[in-house]
This record gives C-alpha cells, structure tokens and sequence, in this order.
C-alpha cells in the first residue's frame, strides 16, 4: 500500500523526500500543495518536476477520509462523519462565530476513559487514529469550507483547532504531535500555538511530554474539586489524583502560550453543581495554578442517567468563581440539534473493551457519596 503523505509532518515529509533523492525544498512545495491548496492529485502540482510526480506516484498517495455524513446544524455548526475503516467511524465539528472557525477533532475512535457523563466513554474503544487521519479530518474540513464559503485565495476558513472531539488525545500521543505540528507549521496550516487545544481528561506524565515536545493551549477537564467526586466521573482520577493532576498544570505553564490552564467543568444536576462544591474550588486552585474555568451544560445522551444542570445553577456556580476572581465563561451549546455538541460524538465504535458492561458494573459498585445526590 503507498505510504499516506497526510501521515507526515514536514521533518517526515523531508526525510521521505530525501529517500528519493529530493532536496528538502521540495517537501516544502509538496507540503505547502497538500495542506495549503488542499491537493491530493499530484499531476496538479505544476511546479514539482514531472519526474518526481511519477516518483511520488509510485510510493505515496494523499488519502483522505471517506465521508458518510454532513449535517449543518440550524446555527451553522456542520457535523461529519468519517469512515475510518473496520466498522468504526468518527466525527468533526465544525463551530462558527463571528470572529473566528473552530474546528472540533477526534483523535481516537471511541476512549478507553470512560468518563461517566461521556456518550464516546460509553461507546468503549477501538483504536487510536493515525496521524493522517486526525490531520485528514483538518485537511477536508478546511477546504471543503473554503468553497463552501467562496473564501478568496489564501484566505482560511479555520483558525481555531480544539482537541475535543472523540478520544483522549493524550492516550495517542504519537500520533497527535506530528499532527499538531502540521498544525502549526507555517508552511502547513500555520495556526497559532494559542489557538489550537488539546483538553485532556488529565494523564500528567502525557502532560509532561507534551510541554517538552509540542507545547500548546492545554485545557483539562476537572469536573469536581476533590478526589471522590472526580475517582466517580473520570475513572482515570483513581491512578492520576488531582494534586498530582494540578502540579502537572503548573509544570505545563512554564511553556505555555498561554498563562493560564483552561480547566473544562461539566455541569451534572445534583452531582457537582453546588456552590459548596464551588468554593471548594476555588480553595483549590486560588494561589496554586492560574486558570480560567469553563463551565460546559451536560449535554444528555441516551443512557446517561444525568441531567444538565439549570441555568440558575450554573450561573449561581460561575458567581461564586467570579467573585474569586477566578475568569469563568459559560460554554454556549452548539450544534445540539444535530448531536454535535461537546460530548454527543458517538460516530460508530467497534468496542474492544465491554466498556456498557464495565460501566454497568460500576454504577453498581460505587458507593453513592453524599454529593452525588445518588446519581452516580
Ligand atoms: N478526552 C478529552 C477530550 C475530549 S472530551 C477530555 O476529556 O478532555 C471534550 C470535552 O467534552 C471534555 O471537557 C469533556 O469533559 C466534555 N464532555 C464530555 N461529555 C460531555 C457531555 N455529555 N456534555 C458536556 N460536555 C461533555
Ligand atoms: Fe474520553 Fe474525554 Fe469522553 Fe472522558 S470525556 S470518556 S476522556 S472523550
């Protein structure tokens, strides 16, 4: 099978091309073909010379991936669906605001997390996604926007990457830096390291790696401010606890391009929306890691059991945080009419891992903690 040139960041592309007798130069061109003008033909890449168009076209291709579904949601998030091959598939979300086009990508099909409040924790886990394919999910969405919104040349359509789709991004780590170096890459899609993220349900050592390698925006999604809380929501929290979790932030802040960890907090009714549960936050994190919260509305799923917490209570929450000090926004809930929002992804997942029966079984063994509201 030719070798996918979505696969390769520009060090990759390089040392490809190198292999083929090619000076670097030309994995620049080629680079800047595929990822700048969204080519996949390379009998149209004009300025390559023939003869390393038909060497390219015996060894390598750029494949991108099969699409299912689109589905634009009424307040213009578009959602798709890719097939990744095997009976899975994932999603990307596409969120438009006035001043700017995030996009939403997976980076595994399904999680092996299995966060209680999660619809892909539900689903178990598959695979990780290669690198191709989490840049493929870039490379499709930007130029299929492109004409989609008749951008004029060099202009883009997508400015903003969040690593918040289907997956812990940090449990594929090897394929997520060269990935979010394609990102970054002036001669890739030239985001800034601010404005792309990568959430994290909060694997410290990754989090460790990640500053080294490929610091960007971090966001970790916290969910509750003390150890029994969290060991129920995010099961990871049992090997990873939160002091251990803070320190990683901290650590992380050093190289940073942003002074401040988002911490991502996903409002359960009952579970962990009182404003007790607010202060203890604050006790938490005030003096120790410098943050910014972002309270995200339970999106309900199938299955879940939970409720979203109301407004009142969500806002009452973010004014205890703000009197703080602390900056606290409210996630507005995007594309829910076409189940795009933050924790509806479900795609289509082949699950290895009996994830339904773990998590049945874990409803059933965990003590109800007096905070839960018997929820759990
Ligand atoms: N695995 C990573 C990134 C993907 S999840 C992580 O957990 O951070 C992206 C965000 O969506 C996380 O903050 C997660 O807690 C949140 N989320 C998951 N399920 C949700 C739901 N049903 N409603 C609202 N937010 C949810
Ligand atoms: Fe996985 Fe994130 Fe969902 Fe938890 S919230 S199950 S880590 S995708």
């Amino acid at each position: 099978m030719p070798v996918n040139l979505l696969d390769f960041d520009l060090e990759g592309l390089a040392a490809l091309c190198a292999g083929l007798g090619e000076k670097r130069f030309r994995a620049v061109q080629l680079y800047r073909w595929i990822h700048q003008k969204g080519a996949s033909d390379f009998a149209h890449m004009s300025d390559l010379a023939k003869g390393l168009r038909g060497k390219l076209a015996a060894v390598a291709e750029i494949r991108g991936l099969p699409l299912i579904s689109e589905h634009v949601s009424a307040d213009g998030t578009i959602k798709w669906l890719f097939d990744v091959g095997g009976g899975n598939a994932v999603e990307s979300v596409y969120i438009p605001e006035d001043d700017r086009g995030t996009l939403c990508l997976s980076s595994q099909a399904g999680c092996a997390v299995g966060c209680r409040f999660c619809s892909t924790g539900h689903q178990g886990f598959s695979r990780n996604l290669s690198t191709g394919e989490i840049v493929g999910q870039l490379w499709f969405a930007e130029h299929r926007l492109r004409q989609r919104l008749a951008l004029p040349a060099g202009e883009r359509a997508i400015d903003n990457v969040v690593m918040m789709g289907m997956g812990e991004p940090l449990q594929n780590y090897d394929a997520l830096v060269p990935a979010l170096r394609t990102m970054l890459s002036d001669h890739g899609y030239g985001l800034s390291r601010r404005r792309v993220t990568v959430s994290t349900s909060g694997l410290t050592r990754m989090i460790d790696r990640l500053r080294n390698d490929c610091p960007v925006a971090l966001a970790v999604s916290l969910h509750a401010p003390n150890d029994k809380l969290r060991d129920a929501l995010v099961p990871l929290n049992r090997k990873h606890g939160i002091d251990e979790l803070l320190d990683a932030c901290v650590r992380y802040l050093d190289a940073a391009p942003r002074d401040f960890i988002t911490f991502e907090y996903c409002m359960l009714d009952g579970v962990n929306d009182t404003p007790e549960l607010a202060q203890e936050l604050v006790r938490l994190v005030r003096g120790r890691v410098p943050c910014k919260f972002n309270l995200i509305p339970f999106n309900p799923f199938p299955a879940s059991g939970l409720k979203r917490s109301s407004r009142e209570r969500v806002l009452a929450f973010a004014r205890v945080l703000q009197d703080a000090g602390i900056v606290t926004t409210i996630r507005k809930t995007r594309g829910d009419d076409i189940d795009a929002a933050c924790g509806q992804l479900a795609g289509e997942v082949q699950d290895r891992t009996n994830a339904r029966e773990r998590l049945a079984l874990r409803r059933a063994v965990i003590p109800i903690a007096a905070t839960t509201g018997g929820l759990l």
